[in-house]
This record gives C-alpha cells, sequence and structure tokens, in this order.
C-alpha cells in the first residue's frame, strides 16, 4: 500500500509506503522505546529517507543512512 503525497525533500510527489520492521526499530533507537512507529510513511524515491507520521507530513524526519535507496547500478561486462 502507497500513498502518494508531496514530498518535501525531493519537492515532487513520490510513493510513500509505510516503514518495514529494521526501519521501525532504527527510529525507535533514535527516538526512543514508546515511541509510535506504527504509522510512519516513508519516500520510496532513490536516494530520499523522508519520512513522516500519517496526517502530519510537515512533522517529517530523515531515516537513518543506511535505509537509502540507491539507484541500480549497471555493470559493465568485464
Ligand atoms: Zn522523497
Amino acid at each position: 500500500m502507497t500513498r502518494s503525497r508531496a514530498c518535501p525533500t525531493c519537492g515532487t510527489m513520490q510513493d510513500f509506503q509505510k516503514l518495514d520492521n529494521a526501519e521501525k526499530a532504527a527510529v525507535r533507537e533514535r527516538k526512543g522505546e514508546r515511541h509510535y512507529v506504527d504509522d510512519l510513511w516513508r519516500c520510496t524515491a532513490v536516494g530520499c529517507l523522508t519520512y513522516f507520521p500519517a496526517g502530519r507530513l510537515r512533522d517529517h524526519d530523515l531515516l537513518p543512512e543506511k535505509f537509502r535507496r540507491e539507484a541500480a547500478v549497471a555493470t559493465e561486462p568485464e
């Protein structure tokens, strides 16, 4: 399931999806054990780490660097 929102980082409309378990755990590590993570949405654009709580896009924040999605790298044949 995705939601289309104007991403404040990308500056364009992007698909957002709910955080997976690893991403939720990382947010809790930063924000505290009791931080509510069940309704957070992340931008699915390559290279973007923006997430926001449902309904509160202006409260957006960034996921840790390890969740950055890289563009698929085309390897040159040897
Ligand atoms: Zn984005």
